[in-house]
């Protein structure tokens, strides 16, 4: 498939911005647009020196009429403090965003993908989560813009696919980390490497019992590059993420060991609605994509810790 011009919604973001890297590099076409609510023009700037990107200020809440081939669709802020400063945003930058990025798919007749999330699963009783469960999330708590907006997001590229025919393709991403994460966004890979490198204290949530599995980014992107180019028909939704499980208190114990810090732990009330488990079935992905992770949580860890130092060190 000619990929032609390929436009990114979200792109300035860390994901974004690293799926921008990727496609540049493959001599692709890349037009990114970003209203810069979580992301930053530094993250894209290397790009900026190549004619092949093209980088456009835009609120995806409001229509867009470009000429593309492909859309991945990534604009929403996707940490809880980011996505609930401004609740009634998030919703409709999931929902109008949803609507507008059809909109001109249907009308250029581009492919188009959206980045959806493990928390349409809500506080999951399967575990681990595939593709059919339909998931357990509060519909009036403070992370439902996020959580049912992206659900509504889902819903609407289905009728689009069976209404309008168009061709889509849904990737449900779990716990992503890497360079470029945001230092201050709460996520607890970042919190606990800012924190393991300032010496302070590194503040596990509840009794750090709670799991997560964590993805590296390379990994993700090479999943929806994957996802895109994925055969006719196949629309997903289909997991990506790393299923390898750890508890909050194995991660701070990993951190505070790759970078050698003497960081004290400290226990705080752990969130609202905060899920207990979470881990991906990537069967499908696999049997589809031909994809599994392949970075390690230490390398992964390393990479990251790296970052985290140079721009600390700013
Ligand atoms: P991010 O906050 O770094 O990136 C989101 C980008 O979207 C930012 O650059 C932001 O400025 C932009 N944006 C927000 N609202 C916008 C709007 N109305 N119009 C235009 N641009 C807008 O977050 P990320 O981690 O890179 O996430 C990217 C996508 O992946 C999001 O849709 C998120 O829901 C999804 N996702 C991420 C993870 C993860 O672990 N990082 C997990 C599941 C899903
Ligand atoms: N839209 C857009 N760019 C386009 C085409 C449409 O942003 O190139 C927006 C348009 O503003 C509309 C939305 O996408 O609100 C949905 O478009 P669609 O054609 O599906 O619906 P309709 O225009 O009939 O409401
Ligand atoms: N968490 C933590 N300390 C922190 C930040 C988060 O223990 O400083 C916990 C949080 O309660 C949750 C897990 O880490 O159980 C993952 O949180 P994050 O916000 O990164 O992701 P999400 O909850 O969206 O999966």
């Amino acid at each position: 498939m000619d990929d032609g011009r390929v436009l990114v919604t979200g792109g300035a973001g860390f994901l974004g911005s690293h799926l921008c890297d990727r496609l540049v590099a493959e001599d692709h076409d890349v037009l990114c647009v970003d209203n810069y609510f979580t992301g930053t023009k530094r993250n894209v700037e290397a790009l900026l020196r190549t004619p092949l990107f093209e980088l456009m200020r835009h609120d995806v809440t409001f229509p867009l009429y470009v000429e593309v081939d492909q859309i991945y669709n990534l604009a929403c802020p996707a940490s809880p403090i980011h996505y609930q400063f401004d609740p009634v945003q998030t919703t409709k930058t999931s929902v109008h965003g949803a609507i507008n990025m059809l909109g001109l798919a249907k009308r250029v007749k581009a492919r188009i993908l959206q980045a959806s999330t493990s928390e349409v699963y809500g506080d999951p009783e399967v575990h681990p989560q595939v593709e059919s469960y339909w998931g357990r999330v509060n519909p009036i708590g403070p992370r439902s813009c996020y959580d049912e907006g992206k659900r509504c997001a889902e819903t609407l590229f289905f009728d689009y696919w069976r209404q309008h025919k168009l061709d889509i393709k849904v990737v449900r991403i779990f716990n992503t980390y890497g360079p470029r994460m945001h230092p201050n966004d709460g996520r607890v890979v970042s919190n606990f490497i800012v924190q393991a490198l300032k010496g302070e204290p590194i503040t596990i949530f509840g009794d750090g019992q709670q799991t997560r599995s964590f993805c590296y980014v390379d990994d993700l992107i090479e999943a929806m590059v994957r996802m895109m180019h994925s055969r006719q028909g196949f629309t997903g939704p289909v997991n990506i993420g790393n299923p390898g499980e750890f508890t909050m208190l194995e991660l701070a114990e990993l951190v505070l060991r790759l970078s050698g810090s003497k960081s004290r732990m400290e226990f705080k009330p752990l969130p609202h609605d905060d899920p207990r488990q979470r881990q991906p079935d990537i069967s499908l992905a696999a049997e589809e994509l031909g994809w599994k992770p392949t970075v390690p949580l230490e390398d992964g860890l390393k990479e990251t810790i790296g970052y985290f130092r140079r721009i600390i060190s700013e």
